[in-house]
């Protein structure tokens, strides 16, 4: 493994670290030195398998990514400049005019060159934006990512966390949250499919703020959405929990002069040795389903 390969997971390190200082006010050297020391094991731990698809899985994504804004971007300023050169073209044309002999034929001849030659720009940006737009959709293919969200989608999940239970430890705990947004389909009926739509996204990038750099989100399906939180204590993913159903609820989205308000109901569950894929998200689902039952906007937990 190179050195600069080391640099998302230092990233990482530093934001935890930095997470640990804002979650625990009475933090103290020792303690700091201990979370380091934790740290550095886990690295050293890890093998290079996990490493290599750690960098993959962030890196080469955004990347490709990367390129395809700064291409997209090119060819956007080469036809906005050619238009600027038409432009002053177009003002040429009108200076050289001088308001006792106006050649009309040959003013109009001018235009519609000028008008051709723009829609003619205008239409070869438009054909390399749905070039750029399909290779987009291709990649989101690729690396697994849900189309309306920019989530991880059901199938990166299966992957993340066959991996996950197979690496299971009693050393790092690791947490499931399964969150379904309450009364959905109301809001469907209520504001239209399309602001349905924009609620989705809405809760997918608070999911995604309030989230450390390690934890990861995917829409699990319809309106449900799963959280796993890694290295983590049960208290910590509770109040992480709290925190997502309050930022929830006290927000709204503003959709066509509407104030939509939405809650979730959250179930977690702490992942334990040997379980399966399958058995982790039952557990969470079970806890999700005594959320919804005791009245939604509610927090539950199935213990293991
Ligand atoms: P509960 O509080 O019990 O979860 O009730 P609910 O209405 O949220 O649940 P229900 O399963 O009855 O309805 C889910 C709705 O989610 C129905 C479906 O039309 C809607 N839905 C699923 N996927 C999408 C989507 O991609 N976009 C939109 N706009 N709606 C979706
Ligand atoms: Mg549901
Ligand atoms: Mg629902």
């Amino acid at each position: 493994m190179a050195n600069n390969e080391l640099e998302p997971l230092l990233n990482e390190l530093c934001l935890n670290i930095k997470s640990f200082l804002d979650e625990n006010s009475d933090v103290t050297k020792e303690h700091l030195a201990e979370f380091l020391r934790n740290s550095a094991q886990l690295i050293s731990d890890m093998s290079t398998d996990t490493l290599n698809s750690y960098n993959t899985d962030k890196y080469i994504l955004s990347d490709e990514y990367k390129n395809i804004a700064k291409e997209c971007l090119t060819h956007y300023a080469n036809t906005s400049s050619k238009i600027s050169k038409l432009s002053v073209e177009h003002q040429e044309t009108l200076a050289k005019c001088d308001a006792t002999h106006i050649d009309l034929p040959k003013i109009t001849s001018k235009f519609n060159e000028i008008q051709e030659h723009m829609v003619d720009e205008v239409s070869k940006a438009n054909s390399i934006i749905s070039q750029l737009s399909s290779q987009i959709k291709e990649l989101e293919e690729k690396s697994n990512l849900d189309p309306l969200t920019k989530i991880y989608n059901r199938g990166a999940l299966n992957t993340y966390l066959s991996e996950m239970c197979e690496n299971a430890n009693d050393r790092y705990e690791t947490h499931l949250l399964a969150i379904d947004i309450d009364d959905f389909k109301a809001i469907n009926d209520k504001y239209g499919h399309i602001a349905g739509d924009k609620i989705l996204i809405y809760i997918a990038r608070i999911l995604k703020k309030t989230l450390r750099d390690g934890d990861k989100v995917f829409r699990f399906g319809g309106e449900e959405f799963i959280v796993v939180l890694n290295r983590i204590k049960e208290n910590q993913c509770m109040d992480i929990a709290h925190r997502l159903l309050k930022l929830v609820s006290d927000n709204k989205l503003i959709y066509k002069g509407d104030n939509i308000g939405v809650t979730v109901s959250i179930g977690s569950t702490k992942l334990k040795v040997g379980d399966t894929p399958d058995a982790f998200i039952t557990r969470a689902d079970k806890a999700l389903y005594r959320s919804k039952q005791s009245g939604k906007n509610k927090l539950s937990t199935e213990p293991i």
